[in-house]
Order: structure tokens, then C-alpha cells, then sequence
């Protein structure tokens, strides 16, 4: 879950990092309680997990950060270490059960904040601001039905099934649940007699309106069974 900190430094954090060190980059901002930096080679490059206190990191942290990532079998630099040391008031106490990732945008085949992007801009003359992430990975076992995004209202965030990000799904399909889920942000949910109701009329309406939406459906009634395990 999202806790109380502000995401928007989460793009500069990317291009910084990128920029620095020079390499693909995957990156992940964690809310764990142990390990604030995590670094793991790649195919092309590396897979990065930082703690959410990195959002706020001056250019000075990072740039010793890009040098820890190109290095990664030394120690980590003083400057790194006291950062850390003097965000300490940023790592949650409890571990509890929530949730340790909270925004990962890059996955193998996609990454979802650039087609999130295209997606703002394309539909919603860029007016949607909320955030995206890949959800837990979780063990897919046979199951006969699976949820393939969702959208939390209360934390502002779109979280896409990692089932999705494989070779075989088309960008469209990846495209038109991000639409879907952005719509729900874009329209919230209205109440009718006490309930809920999130598809509406006007969201069918509105749905419609992507332009392979034809193509997104008969490929979910012709796949969902290779996502589902089966
Ligand atoms: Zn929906």
C-alpha cells in the first residue's frame, strides 16, 4: 500500500539514475524495513530496489549511488551510508504484513509509466495523475478466474497483474486495461441506492472509445487461458 509520501520525484529519480549510471535500469522503490538498497545484474544491466526515502535524495546521494550500482561489490560509500542513517525516521517500525513494493513501473517487456504516459496524453490531454506499478508476483497456479488490474481510489494507484508483462501479450491489450483502470480514476464511482458502481453507462460509453478496444476484447476471450495457467 501506498503510505504517506509523495511519488512524483519518481521520474526524475529514473532518468537521474539512468543518467548517472549509464546502464539500463530497473528500478523499484520499496517501503522495506531491513533492506534499503538492493542490487541485482541484469541481462543488459541492473534491477534496483531502493527505499522510498531515495525519492528525496539530493544529486550528491545519487551520483554516490551510481557509483555503489557500477560497483556493487564494495562497500557503500560514507555519504550513502549517511543518508540512510539520517532518513532512519522514514523506515516503518512494525513489518507487519503490508505490502514492501510499492511502485515498480519497469517489468521485461513493458514498462508501464511510458504506455501510462501515451495513454494520459492520447485520452486524457494529460489530465490523469495518478500513479502505476506492476502487483506482487504471486505463484500462478490453475486458477479459473484472475484480475488482471486494479485501481485504488483511496491511494491513487493503478496496479497491473505481472501475468501480463510476457512476450506473447500485445502492447494494445497492456494499453487498453491501463485505459480501463484510468478511467475508474477519471470518473470515480458513483453511488446508486447505497451501492457502488463503478461501470457504468458512461464508463461503458467511454470505454469504447480505445481505439483497439474490439481487439483487446477478442484477444482477452482467446488468451485469458494461458494467463490463468491453463
Ligand atoms: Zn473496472
Amino acid at each position: 500500500m501506498v503510505r504517506n509520501f509523495d511519488l512524483r520525484g519518481l521520474s526524475d529519480l529514473e532518468k537521474s539514475l539512468l543518467r548517472l549510471v549509464k546502464r539500463p535500469i530497473s528500478l523499484t522503490i520499496t517501503d522495506n524495513t531491513h533492506s534499503m538498497i538492493h542490487i541485482r545484474p541484469s541481462n543488459s544491466g541492473y534491477n534496483v530496489r531502493l527505499h522510498h526515502m531515495f525519492l528525496k535524495a539530493d544529486r550528491e546521494v545519487l551520483r554516490s549511488l551510481a557509483c555503489f550500482i557500477n560497483g556493487r561489490n564494495k562497500k557503500a560509500p560514507r555519504l550513502l551510508r549517511d543518508f540512510v542513517a539520517s532518513n532512519h525516521n522514514k523506515i516503518r517500525k512494525a513489518p507487519g504484513k503490508s505490502r514492501k513494493t510499492v511502485i515498480r513501473h519497469q517489468g521485461r517487456y513493458f514498462n508501464l509509466k511510458e504506455l501510462f504516459d501515451r495513454v494520459n496524453q492520447k485520452y486524457f490531454a494529460n489530465k490523469i495523475a495518478c500513479h502505476i506499478s506492476w502487483g506482487a508476483k504471486r505463484l500462478v497456479r490453475k486458477q479459473n478466474s484472475i484480475k488482471l488490474a486494479s485501481y485504488s481510489d483511496r491511494n491513487k494507484i493503478i496496479r497491473i497483474n505481472p501475468v501480463l508483462d510476457r512476450g506473447y501479450v500485445p502492447e494494445y491489450v497492456v494499453t487498453g486495461i491501463i485505459y480501463h483502470e484510468m478511467l475508474h480514476h477519471y470518473l470515480g464511482v458513483e453511488s446508486r441506492n447505497g451501492r457502488e458502481v463503478a461501470h457504468t453507462k458512461r464508463f461503458r460509453q467511454l470505454e469504447e472509445r480505445f481505439r483497439y478496444y474490439a481487439d483487446l476484447q477478442a484477444w482477452k476471450e482467446k488468451n485469458l487461458h494461458r494467463l490463468l495457467g491453463r
